[in-house]
């Protein structure tokens, strides 16, 4: 029998037809856009894969950079594979050889996928393993009805944390990395590029007990809602007369910077508002090789710089469990719009004009 595609992405409908079909995005040409389907194939879990019904999904900046189709993206992304990779669903299949998971469960997924065999991923640093693929970049992802994913990136969600935080675990646990992997503690912080991740920053350094956290950008309005998330003071990065400030307002300077842009001209004002002997943590990826000061911002300042790449597996995703659960995070006004699937195209469009912030997908109807 062939199931209808209403009837194959029913929530209620159990079960699946073998061979039934699914609704997608899909990367479908090497150009801007993706196209919504709804006669893909649902795919079956292999021996030691897990099938989630997915219910609610992020749309990331990398989705926009794949939805633009820029350089990054045009060669890296296979065209044809469905998009998106952050996530929370209901595992409906496992594979023969699963002992950790059961139909029902709700759950999310480390996005970063390694074969485990390599010498990173045997030393507990598996968040940069060498053979690292990642869906929804790589390989299909969770802008489907349906996704698989290895028993071993699967990660099961607390109850008493609802789906539209679930489904952003991803870059909450970028952010939650970089404020750990810094250590924020009693410390004076400053953020600097307030877009997603780094208004999320703001929330978990106070969380994690920052003493001043301040914020800089050249968007006010977020700026704003740094602020009403518990930043100290909040300057715009077009005029550096703020390092002054921050740094009168400070022991000679802040002693953390997380660098959330990317920018370069905010990655010079960080280090010249840090400390010497002061450490940066540095997630913001430049979109091309940036002229940098070694010598008075490393250097002769002693500090410490760490790169941050994806979440620890599963060190980040324990760290964030506790912080959620400890109700000192404040995520409402960071998740802004919610568009039933079907309406991608607004949802995207939401996220790129900067009017939403995170911007989900609901898939469960
Ligand atoms: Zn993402």
């Amino acid at each position: 029998m062939t199931s209808s595609p209403v009837a194959a992405h029913s929530v209620d409908s159990g079960t699946i037809t073998p061979g039934g079909t699914m609704r997608g995005l899909i990367k479908h040409h090497a150009g801007t856009g993706l196209k919504f389907v709804d006669d893909h194939p649902v795919p079956e879990p292999g021996p030691r894969d897990v099938r989630i019904r997915v219910n609610k999904a992020g749309i990331c900046g990398t989705d926009r950079h794949i939805w633009e189709w820029d350089e990054w993206a045009s060669g890296r992304v296979p065209v044809g594979i469905i998009t998106g990779h952050e996530f929370v669903g209901v595992i409906d299949k496992i594979g023969s050889a699963v002992t950790r998971y059961q139909p029902g469960q709700r759950v999310s997924a480390e996005g970063h996928l390694t074969a485990g065999k390599d010498y990173l991923s045997q030393t507990g640093n598996a968040h940069i393993a060498s053979d690292t693929v990642i869906f929804g970049i790589d390989r299909d992802g969770c802008f489907a009805d349906y996704i698989v994913v290895p028993e071993s990136n699967v990660w099961p969600v607390h109850p008493e944390i609802p789906d539209r935080v679930a489904a952003v675990f991803d870059p909450l646990g970028n952010a939650v990395h970089t404020v750990m992997a810094a250590g924020v503690s009693s410390k004076n912080v400053l953020i600097s590029g307030v877009g997603i991740i780094g208004l999320m920053a703001v929330t978990v350094a106070k969380a994690a007990g920052a003493a001043k956290v301040f914020c800089t950008d050249i968007n006010p309005p977020r700026l704003e809602l740094a602020k009403k998330l518990g930043a100290h003071a909040v300057f715009d990065a077009r005029d550096d007369g703020w390092i002054d400030d921050a740094r009168a307002q400070t022991y000679e300077g802040v002693d953390v910077l997380l660098e959330m842009s990317g920018a370069p001209a905010a990655m010079d004002q960080g280090f010249r508002a840090l400390r010497n002997g002061g450490t940066a943590a540095l997630l913001g990826l430049p979109a091309k090789h940036v002229n940098f000061d070694f010598n008075s911002h490393i250097i002769f300042k002693g500090c410490t710089v760490l790169g941050i790449n994806g979440r620890r597996i599963w060190d980040t995703w324990y760290q964030m469990e506790r912080l959620l659960l400890s109700g000192h995070l404040e995520l409402d006004e960071i998740i802004t719009h919610e568009f039933p699937m079907e309406d991608y195209e607004r949802a995207f469009e939401t996220m790129i004009s900067g009017e939403g912030i995170k911007v989900l997908l609901d898939l469960s109807r």
